[in-house]
């Protein structure tokens, strides 16, 4: 798998982190319990803004 958001990834530990960082502040966003579709809901920690 060749995806382009794995070009350098200096904290790159743990796999479940990806895509967890905030658009907006680059944060770190934390789970945030579940959307209605079951689907997992993120929030950013700093913005609080939704993902
Ligand atoms: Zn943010």
């Amino acid at each position: 798998m060749a995806l382009k958001l794995s070009k350098t990834n200096p904290q790159g530990s743990n796999t479940d982190t990806i895509q967890l960082k905030c658009r907006y502040c680059q944060a770190r966003c934390v789970k945030a319990g579940k959307e209605r579709n079951g689907k997992q809901r993120y929030v950013c920690t700093v913005c609080k803004k939704n993902k």
